[in-house]
């Protein structure tokens, strides 16, 4: 079993209508990272895109993005980050913006764009992202205990984006970073089309640009859009959003023209053919959300276990365990296992203690958080599945369920049987996860079952 967190999302989106001039947005609460750490994050996932994404090298046309950016940052007095724009040459329909300012633009976007003020309106929204921290918000939610833990033990070694990478955490598809909520959604548009009426564009432009994309993204057989629409869901309404805050946004001439868009147009046309390279997010390393190489080391013929136990403790939860193995902690989860049973990243033998938050204000739902985080577990683990169903147990005064799964084993040629023991506790949701090659399960059994009676809460 791949060692490491699994990302259990209890959120839910409500996006609020509200009458008359509304508040400007502003980062939201919870946000771990400084901006100093979006800078740094979004340097070191930049370069991972350069090498993954062909990069136009054509002036003109990076000019003329650069222009619309900038002028936007400038006049709309957004606020102050290292941000630059590029373009990358593919063909969906596409934008994004990497905390901390880079952005990247597909080409497929500027010729989908009827006008400069579309163009403009996209860059708009984005910029809005960045300055609202929207991808280190979205993190520091989804991990309320891990990536504290995490940005503590920073000094640990390893670049923050590798640190992110252990959480499940990267650039790939449905990405933390790049998903975004309904809420902040509505956020960007609303940032965003304020910024485009300071620096001349007409603000409608985003609204229209996004509602005609949505449109597309029905007819069938149209897959140039649907990361982008997927990332960027629609909160309703845009137009009429935008519409009603036009009269308390800076008066137009929005008139605003940095260059030639059908000429853009005409360039991205001739450009040569862009070599092969994987697409985005899908690096073999550093990259969420896909399973590991497994390491094929040796199998242990035995692992000791003796008979005398010793006791440990992780919020709240108090567990005994055979008194030779070894409790290790790393990022707000605690793994006991014999020196035997770890190998490399993984564990072949053992068993991890993660907790995951609920959203303040909101209670764990015990079967749809189980399943949420059994989804997160088949997505980084190699060939899981569900042997023997969810079953309620009651452990340490708390309801749980138990469910019993198979999956590849870090040792060559061999299965492993993963039991998942999931804890409802109100707030949070604890959860264990012990793990034996399937040859050796039955003998691990009765010592598995012993640490889960001797499970206790404060
Ligand atoms: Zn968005």
């Amino acid at each position: 079993m791949r060692r490491r967190l699994i990302v259990v999302s209890l959120l839910t989106a409500v996006a609020l209508l509200a009458a008359g001039q509304k508040k400007m947005p502003k980062p939201s609460w919870p946000n771990f990272f400084s901006k100093e750490q979006d800078v740094e994050m979004g340097r070191e996932y930049a370069q991972q895109i350069e090498q993954q994404m062909t990069v136009v090298q054509n002036k003109e046309l990076t000019d003329y993005v650069n222009r619309i950016g900038e002028r936007l940052v400038k006049q709309g007095g957004l606020d102050n980050y290292p941000y630059f724009f590029k373009v990358v040459q593919e063909p969906s329909i596409n934008a994004f913006a990497l905390p901390g300012g880079p952005m990247f633009v597909h080409t497929g976007l500027l010729k989908a764009a009827d006008n400069e003020a579309q163009v403009a309106g996209v860059l708009a929204h984005e910029l809005a992202h960045v300055v609202l921290r929207h991808g280190t918000h979205q993190a520091s939610k989804a991990q309320l205990i891990q990536i504290p833990a995490m940005l503590a033990g920073a000094v640990a070694g390893g670049t923050l984006t590798g640190q992110l990478a252990q959480l499940g955490i990267g650039l790939g598809a449905n990405s933390l970073l790049l998903k975004f909520s309904r809420g902040a959604e509505s956020d960007a548009d609303l940032l965003g089309s304020y910024t485009m009426a300071k620096a001349g564009y007409n603000p409608i432009e985003l609204a229209r640009f996004f509602e005609k994309l949505e449109a597309q993204t029905g007819k069938a057989g149209n897959s140039k859009l649907s990361q982008f629409m997927s990332d960027h869901p629609n909160p309703g309404n845009r137009v009429q959003a935008i519409e009603g805050q036009l009269p308390y946004m800076a008066r137009g001439p929005y008139d605003a023209h940095v260059g030639d868009l059908k000429k853009m147009q005409a360039i991205v046309d001739g450009l040569p053919a862009a070599p092969k390279k994987p697409a985005k997010g899908q690096g073999t390393q550093a990259q969420g959300g896909t399973p590991a190489q497994l390491p094929n080391a040796q199998k242990p013929a035995e692992v000791p276990i003796s008979s005398t136990t010793k006791s440990t403790q992780t919020s709240g939860m108090s567990i005994s365990y055979p008194s030779n193995w070894q409790e290790t902690s790393d990022q707000g989860s605690l793994t006991v296992a014999p020196a035997e049973g770890r190998v490399q990243s993984f564990i072949g033998y053992g068993v991890m203690v993660n907790i995951a938050q609920a959203p303040s204000g909101q209670k764990v739902n015990l079967e749809q958080d189980t399943q949420k985080l059994l989804q997160g577990m088949a997505q980084q683990n190699s060939g899981m599945k569900v042997v023997e169903q969810a079953q309620q147990v009651t452990i340490g005064g708390s309801k749980a369920l138990v469910t019993k799964l198979a999956s590849d084993s870090p040792y060559a040629g061999t299965k492993e049987t993963d039991v998942v023991v999931t804890i409802d506790r109100g707030t949070a949701l604890y959860y264990l996860i012990f793990v034996a090659p399937e040859p050796d399960y039955a003998k691990l059994e009765p010592v598995f079952q012993q640490m889960t009676r001797s499970i206790r809460f404060q």
